[in-house]
């Protein structure tokens, strides 16, 4: 089946579907996304990343695409027409093109390029990696400081990935100031005698849908919550630890540095929030 994605307020097969070479988003990384997930074809706090998409549009003074019943609409459509029943809905808005390269925003009337795609990915929930956990390096935070906007500028977090993948390991937490950030592309968090310790909200972090959801959780469900920040020894020396993400939900991490945390395998709070996570997200999904 082709893949149909969506440009510009067109639903076009993959291969048909084209943005400008001078498109901002191309030229100079000047453009956000989204990332949501798609379970039993529905999607997975969709309320959470419109209004962070619109927090970032806001910040770097770039014009809404459509409104967020359109982009719910959108959404759904591409789900239904490709057919997704566990998969990814991706979302990109750039600041468009003027037909230039410049470093100066184009004029205020330049239309914002919007992009959406699916991917497929069955058995994103009961997934193998998140049953085995995750091993993790760590590496040194070199990103900008504004990374609570959720901007396409990876190739850093990309070059994380492919440090991890040459030491034999799954991902990367990065370390600024002697202090854990966050992953790659998730929040990271360890468990010591039962209390969750995660790094709080700030420029420094991206604000994780997840991590607000499944914070929530763990207060309703009595777990103890301290967010400070946090070395990469401490984390080490823990009972557990785990990432949350959009697209990897709740992910135990069971070796950082070469370190194995607790026995080795998952540990029982990140087994558990993984589980209350997917339940109460199937059930919110719209
Ligand atoms: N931090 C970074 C750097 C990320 O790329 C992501 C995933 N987009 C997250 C955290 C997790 O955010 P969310 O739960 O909204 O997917």
């Amino acid at each position: 089946m082709t893949r149909t994605v969506y440009v510009n307020g067109e639903y076009l097969p993959e291969t048909e579907a084209t943005v400008s070479i001078f498109d901002r988003g191309f030229l100079m990384a000047d453009a956000v996304y989204e990332v949501t997930s798609v379970l039993d074809g529905k999607l997975i706090d969709f309320e959470g990343h419109a209004v962070r998409l619109k927090r970032s549009l806001d910040e770097l003074q770039m014009a809404e695409p459509c409104t967020k019943d359109e982009l719910l609409e959108i959404h759904r459509k591409l789900v239904e027409l490709n057919d997704i029943n566990e998969g990814l809905v991706y979302l990109q808005v750039t600041r468009g093109s003027d037909g230039d390269r410049d470093f100066v925003f184009p004029s205020a009337d330049t239309k914002p390029t919007i992009v959406l795609f699916t991917q497929n990915k069955p058995g994103l929930a009961d997934s193998p990696a998140a049953k085995k956990g995750a091993k993790i390096i760590s590496i040194e935070d070199i990103r900008w400081g504004r990374r609570d906007i959720k901007t396409v500028q990876l190739l850093y977090p990309s070059m994380g990935k492919m440090m991890a993948k040459a030491a034999g390991c799954d991902d990367a937490w990065m370390i600024e100031d002697g202090h854990v950030t966050e992953g790659t592309s998730n929040n990271a968090y360890f468990v010591k005698d039962g209390k969750i310790v995660t790094r709080p909200l700030s420029n420094d972090i991206l604000h994780g849908i997840t991590r607000k959801a499944v914070l929530r959780m763990a207060a309703e469900a009595q777990m103890e919550v301290e967010e400070r920040l946090f070395t990469i020894d401490e984390a080490k020396a823990a009972d557990e630890a785990f990432t949350t993400s959009a697209s990897a939900f709740v992910m135990p991490v069971v070796e950082i540095d070469g370190v194995s945390l607790g026995d080795g395998t998952p540990g029982p709070i990140a087994k558990r929030l993984r589980e209350i996570y997917l339940d109460e997200s199937l059930k919110a999904a719209i």
